[in-house]
């Protein structure tokens, strides 16, 4: 057996969280390679590493002294270095780092530092190799991974050792500078990690017991979800359920290898499985719900298009989709009816050009009209047992009637495990509560 565990910034936030991770490790001689995060929040108003050298970063590029912020950063990792009595010589990484600071000023490298120097901790604490994620996650220059030169190096050097930990979040361009995922990449890193080692199980090591079926600041006390198709996963994590970052799936997916999201903080419980998508491995689906999830994301924008007579038109829908791409504006949903069809998109890609879209459209659709809804949430219900079973819209939709929620929108997945709705974002938490409460309680 061979497993590869990701710890995240909640795992690795201080010496205490720090001595959770060495005996999970350590219990199972199975966990070989383990790939954590920056340190994250201790407490509520805690601040992230990784937020404080993005920060450290706009003081840099806005010829700020960063020094203060630095400053924070360096206590923290120091005061994980005092308590767990580490030898690693910190002083010496900070001045490196900051020599680097003084003479370029490059994002990538900066907000990677505290994958690194938290690896290069936890590596010292647990006296096992330390693999920079630099020399073994490629990337292309347009920002792709090179999956076949980092599968190629992973294998060497991976096969070299006995137990690694390896930095999160980052890797390296053909030139060798840094470049980083997006933020939550640490979850891909641990990914591409378990699939070229050929891991039997992806570990994902964070502050909850699991994926639950709902976010738990709406929904108190959601229950947790035992298995999930990878298939429903990505579906709830695009929609905000950001247990795991929506691109952590494909890696893990493609080797067939399953993925457990586990809880650092309690690490008895067997959390949740992340499956493949056929039926056969739902069908050990232990609990009877017929929805597996509910997730969602306010500050969508939509722009309502009407044409009499657009149904015999041909090209219309792409007309208004050149639009969008004109400008590199990518599109989420495109519900669409007779006389009418609506495009629906984060607000924030359209926030300070609604008006100059809206002339566009009118032009090029010949449109009777276009208005534009701002402040739109989206909330999808997702189940793979919903395809086979009718009568799921109808209680949705009267669940949310029950509570005075207005639908202004909805819309179908094409592959039927998901409905998603669209209300007002002062109905967001109240449409979740009121679904949860229709399908689970
Ligand atoms: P990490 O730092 O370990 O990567 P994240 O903060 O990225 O952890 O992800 C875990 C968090 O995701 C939880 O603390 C929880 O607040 C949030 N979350 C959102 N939706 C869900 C859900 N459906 N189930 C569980 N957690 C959720
Ligand atoms: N530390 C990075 C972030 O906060 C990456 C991660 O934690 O996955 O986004
Ligand atoms: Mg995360």
């Amino acid at each position: 057996m061979l497993k590869v565990a990701k710890f995240g910034g909640t795992s690795m936030a201080d010496a205490a969280q720090f001595r959770k991770v060495h005996k999970i490790v350590t219990n199972d001689d199975d966990r070989k390679f383990v790939v954590v995060s920056a340190p994250g929040k201790r407490f509520k108003e805690d601040n992230k590493i990784t937020d404080l050298l993005y920060l450290t970063h706009a003081h840099i590029k806005f010829s700020v002294p960063y020094a203060p912020v630095f400053k924070i950063i360096e206590e923290r990792f120091n005061s994980i270095k005092e308590e767990l009595n580490l030898n690693i010589n910190l002083e010496h990484e900070f001045k490196v780092i900051k020599e680097r600071l003084d003479n370029k000023c490059e994002e990538n490298y900066i907000v990677s530092r505290g994958e690194y120097l938290s690896a290069m901790l936890l590596a010292d604490y647990m006296e096992c190799d330390f693999i920079d994620a630099k020399d073994v996650i490629f990337f292309n220059y347009d920002g792709t991974v090179n999956r076949d030169k980092t599968h190629e190096k992973l294998t060497e050097v991976l096969n070299g050792s006995r137990r690694a930990i390896i930095p999160g979040f980052y890797g390296s361009y053909p030139d060798g500078s840094i470049k980083t995922f997006s933020r939550g990449g640490s979850d891909i890193t641990g990914s591409i990690i378990a699939s070229a080692a050929g891991a039997d199980i992806y570990e994902n090591w964070t502050d909850v017991s699991g994926f639950l079926m709902a976010d738990p600041r709406i929904v108190k006390n959601p229950r947790q979800i035992k298995r999930i198709t990878y298939q429903e996963l990505r579906e709830l994590s695009y929609m905000g359920a950001s247990v795991l970052h929506d691109e952590a799936v494909f890696p893990a997916r493609q080797a067939g290898i399953p993925i457990n999201i586990r809880n650092t903080n309690e690490p008895d419980n067997p959390g949740t499985i992340i499956v493949g998508d056929d039926e056969k491995a739902y069908e050990s689906k232990d609990d009877d719900h017929i929805i597996t999830g509910i997730a969602g994301k306010k500050n969508f924008t939509v722009f309502y298009i009407h044409k009499e007579h657009m149904a015999n038109e041909v090209g219309i829908i792409r007309s208004a989709l050149e639009v969008f791409d004109d400008r590199g504006i990518s599109i989420d949903h495109i519900p669409s009816g007779i006389d009418s069809f609506s495009i629906v998109l984060p607000s924030e890609s359209v926030e300070r050009i609604t008006h100059e879209i809206v002339e566009e459209l009118k032009a090029k659709c010949k449109a009777e009209s276009v208005h534009v809804h701002k402040n739109l949430s989206l909330i999808t219900t997702v189940g793979i047992k919903m395809a086979y079973k009718p009568g799921i819209s109808a209680k949705l939709f009267t669940a949310l009637g029950d509570n005075n929620i207005n639908i202004r929108m909805i819309d179908q997945g094409s592959s039927e495990i998901n409905i998603i709705v669209g209300v007002e974002d002062k109905d967001f938490e109240k449409a979740i509560k009121a679904i949860y409460d229709a399908f689970v309680r």
